[in-house]
């Protein structure tokens, strides 16, 4: 971008046809910054400039150095989604964000900021959920971004993406770009719907899932975060009634770490520590503005290249470790058979002959590479357990203390869904 443009935030059109200078510097001819075979030139611009149609889902963090970064890239016509407002604690690093934008959406804060300071770019913003857009909604698009700290939301564009793929129609298949950070650490990856691996082939990469199970919590914890969740959830309203948990109360946190640490004695589980209780509680995920800058640039940088084909796109994770030194590792994560996305087949799992429905919903909430919150199941047209609604719940409710072997054949198969999920889970039981 001109260095005047830069300064006065004041584009003239001279500026404006000198923003793309840079770029076109790889987009006018092939060259040792491109791929040998890359067609350059005028129809890869017109497309990246005049047709390409990419949408960022997230406006925070990742969301507003992705939205820069197209912007200044020369992509045009860009649609971002975002369900929250800001926040006073966004400012430090949302840079799209002012003071007085506080408790105004996201989406269309960020989408004006856009507007305003690079000329000639679109950004279409929508205040509110994803899922409150339909497959006509998403087709539209060329290219999705997600930058999100929400498994739950990327899971559901992920399944959305994949489900909208149709075989007879190429242009169906929409890549997704997926970032992601924590601290210093951090992810992005290209996923190609049905063709690579998909979001959920790798959910047990993930941290662990900060939401137990009630009854673990409460009779058979094995974790010390049981023991800080049944400080928080379960001794702390016996204890104080009404009044809520501040966790910006160090005495509130050091009373939780007390009650954990005595319960975490009982039990002879180590590891309840002050930070762990803090973050258990206040369930942070710490952010740190230039990892955000690294990941949604590597993200970009892919947008970039598959919109043009100026040069191989990513195939298929890049992993960034920050913690110890820089490190950082490219691989390609395989397809899952069993992914119940992309997969098509079932997924095995072997428990034990006297498991209760109760006890397997448990361990579906808490295995890595499930992660089903709020789980109902199924299995023919046997309702085994559904969490909603109401009716069907206390109908089914008796089957939690029954074992699953007597309801289940041996190799027999149960359907798992969830509400928050737009797809079912089908798992093959063995007994043990
Ligand atoms: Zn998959």
């Amino acid at each position: 971008m001109a260095e005047s443009t830069m300064a006065n935030g004041n584009a003239n059109t001279s500026d404006w046809q000198d923003r793309y200078y840079h770029v076109d510097q790889v987009l006018d001819r092939p060259g040792p910054r491109t791929d040998p075979s890359f067609a350059a030139g005028e129809g890869v611009k017109d497309f990246l400039r005049n047709k390409c149609k990419i949408l960022v889902i997230g406006a925070g963090g990742l969301g507003c150095e992705i939205l820069a970064n197209l912007a200044l890239t020369g992509f045009k016509d860009i649609h971002v989604i975002d369900m929250d407002t800001i926040d006073i604690s966004n400012l430090n690093r949302q840079f799209l964000f002012r003071p007085k934008d506080v408790g105004k959406p996201k989406a269309i804060v960020a989408a004006e900021f856009i507007m305003k300071r690079v000329p000639g770019v679109k950004v279409t913003p929508y205040y509110g959920k994803i899922q409150d857009k339909d497959d006509d909604y998403y087709l539209q698009f060329n290219l999705v971004i997600c930058g999100l700290d929400s498994v739950e939301a990327r899971r559901w564009m992920n399944a959305t993406l994949v489900n909208l793929v149709d075989p007879e129609n190429p242009e169906s298949l929409k890549p997704l770009i997926d970032g992601g950070t924590e601290g210093f650490k951090g992810q992005a990856r290209v996923i190609l719907p049905t063709i690579s691996s998909c979001y959920e082939c790798s959910l047990d990469m993930l941290n662990k899932p900060t939401a137990f199970p009630i009854c673990t919590i409460a009779n058979t914890p094995r974790l010390p975060e049981h023991c800080i969740e049944w400080a928080s959830v379960l001794e702390w309203p016996r204890v104080h009634g009404d009044k809520k948990v501040d966790t910006d109360d160090p005495e509130h946190i050091g009373w939780l770490f007390q009650v954990a640490s005595k319960r975490a004695r009982e039990f002879n589980i180590e590891g309840v520590t002050w930070s762990l209780t803090q973050g258990v509680v206040k369930n942070i995920i710490p952010a740190i503005a230039s990892t955000n800058a690294i990941i949604a640039a590597s993200c970009c940088n892919e947008a970039f290249k598959i919109a043009t084909s100026s040069a191989a796109y990513l195939d298929n994770y890049f992993m960034l470790i920050g913690t110890d030194g820089v490190y950082s590792y490219t691989f390609q994560y395989e397809k899952r058979d069993d992914c119940p996305v992309c997969g098509g087949e079932s997924m095995d799992i072997s428990i034990s002959k006297e498991w209760t429905v109760e006890r397997l919903i448990d361990t579906l909430t808490e295995r890595q590479d499930i992660q089903i919150k709020k789980p109902s199941l199924s299995s023919g047209d046997m309702h085994i357990y559904f969490q909603a609604p109401p009716q069907l719940e206390q109908a089914t409710r008796p089957n939690l203390e029954k074992k699953v072997s007597e309801l289940v054949k041996d190799g027999g198969e149960i359907t798992v869904t969830a509400t928050t999920l737009p797809f079912s889970l089908s798992l093959r039981v063995t007994f043990t």
